[in-house]
């Protein structure tokens, strides 16, 4: 049986867009897609907004049916406590937060957040209901010494270490080199480490749990280039920065056209 994934196209506006902003682009963005609402079986979108506008972003989507979804950009790997400017997944789930971005290659160079950090914000996510979008993806410095698909298999290796079979997770390969740079990676190269990715995912979880995840490529996504990604077979959907931060570039990406 071939099992469809539903593909899932990500905007990570990172440190941009206050609580007010968001609600602005929250609703032009629902105006832009009104007319795609049916065929949102098709494909899943979601916004990674600051934590400072998430409950805002809440409001606007509980009272709207476009079936939009929302995440957060990090998690605490602890539930509550002495954890000055952490926030948990158990504040998370309760906005109704879908997805959580973890180890986003920015917060593992500017944060300094190790594989371990990424394993133990990936376990907290799961036990709090939130789907992890585990971030992976080699430097350039990595890709000349190591080539492309080691670092982004070891990281994944580590992220994943204890979950079991059938978890429901997501994987963005993002290479370092690619993001904020203009100069995405080939589909052909995404399609590369998406495979490699999928067989840590076989090997770890199993057949089917790898079947069922979905694996996202993220760095320097466009309009102009997301179909390109989209055909290959082991890219299931993008993580989108800079050009999320534009509603008219990010609904022609959600767009894209096979
Ligand atoms: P970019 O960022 O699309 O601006 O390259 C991607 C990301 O960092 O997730």
């Amino acid at each position: 049986m071939v099992l469809k994934r539903t593909p899932l196209i990500a905007g990570n506006w990172k440190m941009n867009l206050d609580h007010l902003q968001a609600i602005a682009f929250v609703q032009k963005l629902a105006w832009s897609l009104e007319d795609a609402k049916h065929s949102f079986d098709d494909v899943e979108v979601a916004v990674f907004p600051p934590f400072t506008d998430l409950r805002s972003v809440q409001t606007l989507v509980a009272a709207d049916k476009l079936g939009l979804a929302y995440g957060g950009q990090d998690i605490s790997e602890y539930d509550s406590g002495a954890y000055t400017g952490e926030i948990s997944g158990q504040f998370l789930a309760q906005l109704d937060t879908k997805f959580v971005i973890i180890g986003h290659s920015e917060r593992r160079t500017l944060h300094g957040e190790t594989d371990e950090v990424v394993a133990a914000k990936t376990k907290a996510a799961v036990k709090h209901g939130i789907v992890p979008i585990i971030c992976v993806g080699e430097t350039a410095d990595d890709l000349e010494k190591h080539g492309q698909s080691a670092v982004p298999v070891a990281q994944l290796t580590a992220a994943i270490e204890g979950l079991k079979a059938g978890v429901d997770i997501v994987v963005a390969y993002e290479p370092v080199w690619a993001i904020g740079s203009g100069q995405a990676a080939t589909p052909e190269q995404a399609e590369t480490v998406g495979a490699a990715l999928r067989a840590v995912l076989a090997e770890k979880l199993g057949a089917d749990t790898a079947a069922a995840t979905r694996i996202l490529y993220g760095g320097s996504v466009k309009s102009g280039n997301i179909a390109g990604f989209m055909r290959e077979p082991n890219v299931d959907g993008a993580l989108v920065g800079g050009a999320s931060l534009d509603v008219t570039e990010f609904a022609a990406i959600v767009r894209y056209q096979k």
